[in-house]
């Protein structure tokens, strides 16, 4: 199936991505593409505007912070699992990636993606929520940080 027609734009920045999101809030955002696509393509979903967060720096890497190692929303899966940083602080991350379906899959799919689609049988809800991860969320109105045991919900 062909997905209905849609605009698309992609900005390079996070502020680039806010005056998006203010002139069009109905927009929707587009990770790796892997649960959106194919809902869009069965018309289960029909989006307006697709908002591609590739090219967006700050969505991106894997640091170590002063109290907590960030994970960027547009980390993927395969980033993960070949972290060596992730390896050494927090390996229970590479393994868990390791095993999760396969590297098509893998080199595509984000963690923002799996944390905001938020499948009950996804891996990544169930690993932040076994690490405690804290989500930092940012919008039009602002940032805030959530912890996982909040960020999810029914
Ligand atoms: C064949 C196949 C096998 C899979 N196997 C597994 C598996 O074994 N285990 C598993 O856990 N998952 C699996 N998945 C799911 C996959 O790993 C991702 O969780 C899923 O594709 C969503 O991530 P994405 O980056 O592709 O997001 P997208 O499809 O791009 O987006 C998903 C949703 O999240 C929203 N979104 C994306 N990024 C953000 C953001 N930064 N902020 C706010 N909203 C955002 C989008 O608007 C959309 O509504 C599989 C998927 C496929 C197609």
């Amino acid at each position: 199936m062909i997905s209905c027609e849609f605009k698309y734009c992609k900005p390079d920045s996070l502020p680039a991505l806010m005056q998006i999101l203010t002139m069009y809030p109905e927009a929707t955002l587009l990770a790796g593409g892997h649960a959106l696509l194919p809902a869009m393509k069965s018309r289960e979903i029909r989006p307006e505007r697709l908002v591609d967060l590739a090219a967006i720096p700050e969505l991106r890497g894997i640091r170590r912070g002063s109290a907590a190692i960030q994970i960027g929303a547009m980390v993927t899966t395969a980033e993960v699992e070949h972290s060596s940083l992730l390896k050494d602080a927090l390996p229970l991350l590479p393994d868990a990636a390791k095993v999760i379906s396969d590297p098509l899959i893998r080199n595509r799919a984000t963690i923002g993606g799996s944390l905001a689609q938020a499948e009950p049988s996804g891996d990544w809800p169930a690993i932040a929520l076994a690490v405690g991860a804290i989500i930092h969320l940012t919008g039009v109105n602002g940032e805030r940080a959530v912890p996982i045991d909040d960020f999810f919900q029914i």
